[in-house]
């Protein structure tokens, strides 16, 4: 497949409606249209990436969908050039403040009979196409050329009209960026409305007209869209007569991502909400490297890559246009080694928040849990594979001995009755030690466990675990003695024994 290589200025924006908590797939898309637009800046002749909320559904609209979205692009530091919170030249960049504009679109298409007021019912439409047989959904176009009498004689019972679009004869066809050449013909892509009876314009209407008065370059965008591509550019070719558009955009449709049993992901699924990654522990850096794998890849070969890497190398003609399976061990893995490359204070920056909200520390740190921390971070960073996994790593190390708690699950297995006789044994041999160290600990429990008792060390120093960090996944266990002290590992080992 070859694509036109994209050369000149490029405006991609995206454009959430704010319904809803944000689905990865939106990530995905803001995703695809900033490296488009960073590697345009680079490479090209720069990028600006749009960012526009689709506010004109008001009963579905929310403040609290708003917020999260914005917090979600700044917690993945996925910037835009112009949009909330930044401003631009083509504010105001929700589509709730812009409705003059599009009353003028409105206007203008009626004006030059691009468009028409139909006062069909859906009831009358559909009696009619059962009527005719036609298997063709949606208007018939039965109001397309009223005369005034008809006219008059739908106002005069009271029926109020929507505004559709005509859509022309013969078929429309566009490169897209993804899927090559697509087309449609226009007899199976009925006139369709651009705004309620009530005059409220529908996302029919707004989104083109503000991809054309915001001079969107390429519009990348979900599958789920490509039908709606048709009627749009048909609406570009009446905004360019009318001066309203310079230039129809180049489209793009980005794949599908399918959740479980070859679904389409879907709201409902609860891998598909965007911030309970962040919940979850994983690393922005960590998300949208999977996230860039739905559809794309840096080299056959290689998943694992920076958001540097992929703006550098970043092409929309290199997405697969076949359905992308979304897989959580996989971005649990793509999370796993990203948390590698950090460094050891940057995990300890991104896992205090974590052990705060879980009360594992106080806010602010003390001086002695601070220490104890940096003391604990080696033996912790390389471990976990989300920032979430410290909280049960750390929690035993900063518990008082009246809030220690163990696994219950983990008890059962390990502290039955053997278990407790290593523990006892265990006891004994670590009240003898002077020079309480890593090693020291070690050393005991070797002498007194495994060639004492002749427990293999899986069998002698589980139940020891257990007792001490209350879990059978831990830091390694002596250092974890040696950080702890040898009073309240002591202590521990006997209330491991009430
Ligand atoms: N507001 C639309 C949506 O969220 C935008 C569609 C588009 O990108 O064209 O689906």
């Amino acid at each position: 497949m070859s694509t036109p290589h994209v050369s000149g200025p490029v405006r991609v924006r995206m454009a959430p409606s704010p319904t809803g908590s944000p689905h990865v797939g939106l990530v995905r898309t803001a995703l695809f249209n900033w490296a488009f637009a960073r590697h345009a800046q680079l490479h090209g002749g720069g990028g600006t990436f749009v960012f526009r909320i689709e506010d004109t559904d008001r009963e579905r609209s929310t403040q609290e969908s708003y917020d999260a979205i914005i917090d979600l692009m700044r917690w993945l530091g996925l910037d835009w050039d112009e949009g909330p919170e930044v401003g631009g030249p083509h504010a105001p960049y929700f589509q709730s403040e812009r409705g003059e504009i599009y009353r003028d679109a409105l206007a203008r298409l009626a004006e030059s009979s691009y468009t028409y007021d139909c006062f069909c019912t859906n009831e009358e439409v559909d009696a009619r196409r059962k009527a005719s047989g036609s298997k063709v959904m949606g208007y018939d176009g039965f109001c397309r050329d009223l005369s005034a009498e008809q006219r008059a004689a739908f106002e005069a019972e009271g029926r109020r009209p929507v505004v559709r679009f005509r859509m022309p004869d013969g078929s429309i066809t566009w490169h897209d960026l993804v899927r090559g050449d697509v087309t449609f013909e226009t007899r199976f892509v009925p006139d369709y409305a651009l705004c309620r009876a009530n005059g409220d314009p529908l996302y029919t209407l707004v989104n083109p007209v503000d991809d054309a008065y915001m001079e969107i370059t390429h519009v990348l965008r979900g599958e789920d869209l490509l039908s709606s591509t048709p009627r749009q550019i048909a609406l570009y070719d009446a905004l360019k007569e009318l001066g309203i558009a310079k230039a129809t955009p180049e489209f793009g449709h980005l794949p599908y991502v399918m959740g479980e049993g070859n679904k389409k992901l879907s709201k409902r699924d609860p891998e598909a909400h965007a911030l309970a990654y962040r919940e979850k522990g994983f690393l922005p850096e960590g998300l949208l490297n999977y996230l860039a794998l739905l559809g794309w890849a840096i080299a056959a070969d290689r998943d694992v890559f920076s958001m540097e890497e992929m703006v550098e190398a970043f092409d929309i003609a290199d997405v697969n246009p076949n359905p992308a399976r979304f897989d959580l061990k996989k971005a649990e893995a793509i999370n796993a080694a990203h948390m590698r490359l950090l460094t050891l204070d940057d995990v300890t920056e991104r896992v205090l928040p974590f052990l705060k909200d879980a009360g594992v520390l106080s806010d602010p740190v003390d001086a002695a849990d601070t220490q104890l921390l940096e003391r604990a971070m080696p033996l912790v960073a390389e471990r976990i594979n989300k920032l979430t996994e410290s909280v049960d790593m750390l929690g035993f190390l900063f518990a008082d001995e009246d809030t220690f708690t163990r696994d219950e699950a983990d008890v059962e297995k390990l502290l039955n009755d053997d278990g407790r006789a290593v523990v006892r044994r265990s006891l004994d041999a670590l009240e003898r030690v002077a020079e309480w160290s890593a090693g020291a600990v070690q050393d005991a429990l070797q002498a007194e466990l495994v060639e004492g008792m002749g427990l293999k060390p899986r069998n002698a120093f589980g139940p020891v675990r257990v007792a001490v960090t209350g879990r059978r996944v831990s830091p390694p266990l002596f250092e974890s003695m040696e950080l702890l002290g040898r009073d309240r590992s002591l202590a521990r080992l006997q209330s491991a024994l009430a």
